[in-house]
């Protein structure tokens, strides 16, 4: 069919949707009848629990899952694709959830893989490069088309990811949660390009659990709800408080920080903690840094990306070695144990990539969640399934995991579910120091709160816990103490009566010094 010119579509126009489109697997109706419109040169958020379908309706939308039943129509009329590369010829495209970036490939490589640019001598690699050097110009990221993908930090995989989805030059393109990794400065980047692609005519929907970030984009807002769609709005007639009704109710509360006891002795102390960051210049990640926790006191440590929260908590765990200073755990000094010797001490880590270092792929939900607790139910050899069982469904339990059962494979949980995999699961070796990298990266507003009440519930057992964030609201939630980092070191330190604003302007302040 003709399509109309460009200068002559309204925003109201109609490009892609969705008609009574269900998808089932097995017993599992991911989707039940969803109706979903995108309009021209706009952004549709869809907002909605984990586990409510949205990736399903996008991977449908894309091309990469068939739909049980229902219809695409694409530019009024009615079609199938037979594969993603066939959406994606038809001006769709998507950037997923979960990096699909090949580690050991550069970065060119990766972003024109399955459609190199050919000479009659071969892959012109040279233009991929330039191409590849645009875009990230685009992006304001200072990223070598040559550097291999597994060299960069999370937040680049994702603009590498984005930037793939741009070199296509879609007319409607999906984003599946693009921001979880990004930091600050990244994401008002993201937001600018997504602002000149509408401006071009480029429809986008948008999936994210960053609901006052999302807001800020949106035109259009789709909330689905256990397969089915509860409500839709344009952006003049919603707000925060309206999304949060429709995705979980009315008197929706993330909760406060736990009250009601002492904190008790100091669990954790980082004495003049020095981390080199991965650069191998010798700069220090992080620098002369101290911090004492204590049984039962949770600490939110708020900082930009790069401030070194997450080498702090790489190096606590065990993952990466200090260059100076200690680390104690109950007054001992644990630098010389292994990752596993730490967690069998006590001390684990909810790692900030769950992809990479918190899930095994190939095993299932049940594995996967007893994997750090094997020690308590192996005796040498001999392993009790029973025990083994009960952390499982414990497990399951505690932090409400949407699954079929502790022997569904790993991958066919909705991405916040899979994070929660990785929150029981350390959970389950009842640890005396709990250190969490960024965890409520994709989980829904209601999981958050049940994770904020389950560390509140351990912590007034004892637990001693440490929260990085970069979503300054959480530490409202759940903190006891607010830390502020920049650069390394410990800028500002918070009760919870402080605002919103004092905290980033900690943060900003001294970023700009
Ligand atoms: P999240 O916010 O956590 O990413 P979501 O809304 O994107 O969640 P989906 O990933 O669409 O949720 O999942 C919807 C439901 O379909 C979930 O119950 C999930 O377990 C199930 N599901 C998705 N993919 C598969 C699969 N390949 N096999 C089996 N079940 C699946």
């Amino acid at each position: 069919m003709t399509r109309t010119p460009d200068s002559q579509r309204s925003r109201d126009e109609i490009v892609l949707a969705a008609r009574n489109i269900a998808k089932s697997y097995g017993n599992i109706h991911a989707l039940k009848g969803v109706n979903f419109d995108v309009h021209y040169g706009s952004v549709t958020t869809l907002f909605g629990e984990n586990g409510a379908g949205k990736s399903t309706l996008m991977k449908v939308l894309s091309g990469i899952v068939r739909p049980t039943s229902g219809e695409i129509i694409l530019d009024g009329a009615p079609v199938t694709f037979s594969s993603a590369a066939d959406a994606t010829s038809q001006g769709i495209s998507i950037i997923h959830q979960e990096l699909s970036l090949a580690p050991n490939m550069n970065v060119r490589d990766n972003i024109f893989m399955g459609r190199e640019i050919r000479t009659a001598k071969g892959v012109d690699f040279a233009e991929e490069e330039r191409q590849t050097r645009i875009l990230m110009e685009e992006l304001e990221e200072d990223i070598d088309p040559l550097t291999p993908v597994e060299d960069l930090r999370l937040g680049q995989q994702q603009i590498v990811e984005i930037a793939r989805a741009l070199s296509v030059n879609s007319r409607i393109l999906i984003m599946d949660e693009p921001t979880s990794a990004l930091s600050a400065s990244e994401v008002e980047v993201l937001f600018k390009v997504i602002a000149d692609l509408k401006s071009r005519g480029v429809s986008i929907v948008y999936i994210s659990h960053h609901l006052e970030e999302a807001l800020q984009i949106t035109d259009h807002a789709v909330v689905l709800r256990d397969g089915t769609m509860t409500a839709f709005g344009e952006r003049k007639d919603i707000d925060l408080e309206w999304i949060v009704r429709n995705m979980v109710g009315d008197n929706f509360d993330l909760g406060s920080p736990p009250t009601g006891y002492e904190f008790g002795d100091i669990k954790l102390s980082l004495r003049d903690l020095c981390v080199e960051d991965a650069s191998g210049t010798g700069r220090l990640a992080v620098d002369h840094l101290s911090l004492d926790v204590r049984a039962g006191e949770i600490v939110c440590i708020y900082g930009l990306m790069g401030a070194g929260r997450t080498e702090m908590l790489e190096c606590i765990a065990g993952r990466s070695r200090s260059v100076g200073g200690q680390i104690l755990l109950n007054g001992e000094d644990v630098s010389h144990l292994s990752i596993a010797q730490r967690i069998e001490a006590g001390l684990v880590l909810v790692p900030e990539d769950r992809q990479r270092d918190g899930l095994v792929q190939t095993m299932t939900v049940g594995r996967n969640l007893s994997l750090a607790s094997i020690p308590t139910f192996t005796r040498r050899i001999f392993t009790s399934r029973k025990a083994e069982r009960g952390i499982v469904e414990g497990a399951i339990d505690d932090v409400h995991i949407k699954t079929d059962g502790g022997g569904a494979a790993i991958g066919s949980l909705s991405g916040g579910n899979q994070q929660k995999v990785v929150i029981g699961k350390m959970l389950a070796t009842h640890p005396g120091v709990m250190l969490l990298d960024e965890p409520s990266r994709g989980i829904d507003i209601g999981a958050k709160a049940e994770v904020f009440k389950l560390l509140g519930e351990r912590a007034g057992r004892g637990l001693a816990v440490i929260y990085s964030t970069s979503e300054v609201g959480e530490c409202f939630s759940v903190a006891h103490r607010i830390i502020v980092m920049a650069r390394g070191q410990i800028v500002a330190e918070f009760d919870p009566s402080v605002s919103k604003e004092e905290i980033m302007a900690a943060s900003g302040e001294a970023v700009a010094a």
